[in-house]
């Protein structure tokens, strides 16, 4: 066994992380927060220019919208339900023997018509279509959500909730790509200011079941997603920490979003994990923040 004490270990023990006893869900402390405001701020000044529309939505989404946006067909392992409890007295006198008696409880829990977010822009795309088509322009958007994913985990980069910033162009091929060409970029730029080590990488998805491998192979074949990857853990295997993903015309399709023309709409999206780029440079600059690089300070805070 290695002497050293696990990254998790050493973000629960200087207090950046407050353990919760379920893995992948964690308390931040104020100075972790802190980092996380930073980074999602110099995110945003790397749009530059870019006008976008800023739009926040909750990180629970409405269940029919989740059903139709096709993420049951990719990731169903992923997906996280929220159930209520819909019972009568009677039923309610039967949970709580159940409870006491350390069994399961949850008989009369009912599905209810929210589910957790798993990407920030989920919820955008039918907001976005019922306007009726998009501007000449396109469309561009801001958003910020805390997403859940059921991958309970050790690596304290891989977590059940955690914020994902996205940045969501609208439009036709030629303007989504481009956005995508744009942001890989600025995505380097960013990361180098942070002084992070990085690769850039054409990325997969890990799609459910039999289908899964060739549907990943698909995804890499049509270059659809690039991530940006910081060791953190090892250099082997580095962690995505921004990914940057081409949808073609499905969200347009699924969502019958049209371009001004009466085109169906191209999509794309780049995310940040905002925890992992926190933890990738407490991990590569050390667990106090202003103990960092001058330059890392000055990327951050100005
Ligand atoms: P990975 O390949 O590591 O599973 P991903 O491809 O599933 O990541 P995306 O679905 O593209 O990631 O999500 C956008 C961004 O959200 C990622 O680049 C990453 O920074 C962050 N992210 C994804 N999953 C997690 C997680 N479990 N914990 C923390 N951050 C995450
Ligand atoms: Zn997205």
């Amino acid at each position: 066994m290695s002497e050293t004490p696990s990254l998790l270990r050493r973000l629960i023990d200087a207090g950046l992380f407050i353990d919760t006893g379920a893995p992948g869900l964690y308390g931040r402390s104020g100075a972790f927060e802190e980092v996380i405001d930073r980074i999602d701020a110099a995110f945003v000044r790397a749009a530059g220019d870019d006008v976008t529309e800023v739009v926040r939505f909750p990180p629970g989404m409405n269940r029919r919208v989740f059903e139709t946006s096709g993420y049951l067909k990719s990731f169903p392992q992923l997906a996280g339900t929220v159930h209520a409890f819909c019972g009568a007295h009677s039923d309610h006198m039967d949970l709580l023997e159940h409870l006491a008696a350390g069994e399961d409880w949850m008989g009369k829990q009912e599905p209810t018509e929210v589910v957790l977010t798993p990407a920030a822009c989920y919820p955008l795309y039918p907001v976005v279509a019922a306007r009726g088509p998009l501007a000449e322009t396109g469309g561009l958007f801001d958003l910020q959500s805390y997403c859940f994913r059921h991958e309970p985990s050790d690596d304290p980069a891989r977590m059940q909730m955690f914020r994902m910033h996205e940045m969501v162009r609208l439009g036709d091929q030629d303007q989504v790509l481009a956005f995508r060409a744009q942001w890989l970029e600025r995505g380097q730029a960013l990361v180098t200011s942070l002084e992070l080590p990085f690769s850039l990488d054409l990325a997969n998805d890990p799609f459910f079941g039999r289908g899964g491998k060739l549907m990943a192979a698909g995804q890499r074949a049509q270059q659809l997603k690039f991530e940006l990857l910081v060791p953190i853990h090892s250099e082997e295997h580095p962690t995505a920490c921004f990914s940057f993903n081409y949808h073609q015309d499905h969200f347009g399709l699924t969502w019958d979003i049209k371009t001004a023309a009466g085109e169906v709409a191209h999509t794309a999206c780049v995310g940040i994990g905002l925890e992992r780029v926190a933890i990738a440079l407490f991990n590569q600059h050390g667990l106090s923040s202003s103990a960092w690089p001058v330059g890392v300070r000055k990327a951050l805070w100005g």
